[in-house]
């Protein structure tokens, strides 16, 4: 659209001169009568060079190409997304719930003190976690409720973005949460606690661990399947020379494990939402052309900043707001269909600029007359309103063709 607003900035002024000038000439040289011919003819150049189909060009292929999206399970909420899509050379996706299904299970539940057991530590993390939307956490009131875990009254429950969450339950101080919560609860994990957690985390494995005043006595294993058609996705943007950087809120163990899985040499792990979005500025002024795909509100931040954000239809409400294109199954594939159409598009759009131009630029010099010194050819305003209706009939019948295309 910017391209079609700039080009009729000149085109206009430009056409109504060379009706002047068709006048003037006609009226002072032309053959008697000579101010019929002048009135005919510079009415002929205005009705040739009427640029209706460079009006249809552009809103014409975007529309018939987010419909073709949405066909495919990509929704444009932006056209801007069509423009750019193509452009991006840099890839960033979140892990959980974006190359992950998102749909975390319960593995096990694990004790570091002597004063709880199992049942205990799992009781008070189901007993907090019934007060949190996080995926993590309905995962661990499912597990609850498959061993009949009874859940205690908990106060003051808040959840600290990108960490944990906490609580009082019993007149004790709960938190539940990564590394940084237990550093915000004032909770020492060792070493030892470290390297039990470790070798879960290998496996792509979350653990989150639970304290209890200031004190770590337990942790949860959560585990999350990569979706089926992540790996493929991944790689033909690759194949495509985008690069694909993972970002995620989880430890670097979870993290590292995901990321050889899918062949993905660049990642970066514990990353807090603000530091996903320092990422996306960073590649910016570095002139990267930025997507971002995520699905958590801890992704919205990066999703509104990137030059095209994406979000997944699974994900929250959140992400999809800050997003121009939503992936409605939450299908990573969906990235190199919206690459796809958008290259279609473009293409569409610029094939119709053509069809919209050639006409007018073919027949506004005959529609003034230079033909006529020589083969005695003008050209009737009837026959120019027909050319006219042919390049708005060619713009519209191009950018129907982009529905048979295959993304
Ligand atoms: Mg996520």
């Amino acid at each position: 659209q910017n391209l079609a607003d700039k080009v009729s900035g000149y085109f206009v002024p430009v056409v109504v001169i060379i009706s002047l000038i068709t006048f003037a000439i006609w009226a002072i040289w032309g053959p008697e009568p000579a101010y019929v011919y002048a009135l005919v003819n510079a009415i002929a150049v205005l009705i040739i060079a009427c640029p209706c189909a460079l009006g249809l060009a552009t809103p014409m292929s975007v529309m018939v190409g987010v419909g073709k999206g949405a066909q495919n399970g990509v929704l444009i909420k932006n056209a801007e997304a069509l423009e750019k899509m193509n452009k991006v050379n840099t890839l960033i996706v979140d892990k959980t719930g974006t190359i992950t299904e998102g749909k975390p299970t319960v593995e096990t539940v694990g004790v570091f003190s002597d004063d709880y057991n199992d049942k205990k530590v799992l009781q008070y993390i189901v007993s907090l976690n019934t007060n949190s939307e996080h995926p993590l956490a309905e995962a661990t009131v499912k597990y609850g409720k498959e061993f009949n875990a009874e859940i205690l009254k908990s106060t003051n429950f808040s959840a600290v973005t990108g960490k944990g969450v906490e609580a009082e339950i019993d007149s004790k101080k709960i938190a539940l949460g990564n590394p940084k919560m237990m550093e915000y609860a004032n909770a020492e994990i060792t070493s030892k606690m470290k390297e039990e957690a470790k070798t879960f985390q290998k496996q792509g494995k979350t653990v989150s661990y639970l304290a209890i005043d200031k004190k770590v006595v337990g942790y949860v294993v959560i585990g999350d399947k990569i979706k089926a058609t992540s790996a493929k996705a991944i790689k033909e943007l690759q194949n495509k020379g985008i690069d694909v950087v993972m970002l995620t809120g989880d430890n670097h163990d979870t993290a590292q494990a995901v990321a050889s899985e899918l062949n993905l040499a660049d990642f970066k792990a514990s990353m807090l939402p603000e530091d996903k979005l320092k990422k996306v500025e960073k590649l910016q002024k570095n002139g990267k052309i930025v997507a971002m795909a995520g699905d958590g509100i801890n992704d919205a931040p990066a999703l509104a900043k990137s030059d095209v954000g994406i979000a997944m239809g699974t994900g929250t409400d959140v992400a999809i707001e800050s997003a121009m294109i939503t992936l409605v199954k939450g299908d990573l594939h969906g990235i190199v269909k919206a690459h796809h159409l958008s290259s279609a598009v473009m293409k569409s759009i610029k094939q119709n600029l053509f069809f919209a131009l050639v006409y007018n630029t073919l027949g506004v010099p005959i529609a003034a007359g230079v033909l006529f010194p020589f083969f005695g050819i003008l050209l009737s305003p009837m026959i120019a309103a027909l050319a006219m209706s042919f390049s708005s009939v060619s713009v519209i019948a191009n950018a129907l063709r982009l529905r048979r295309i295959n993304i």
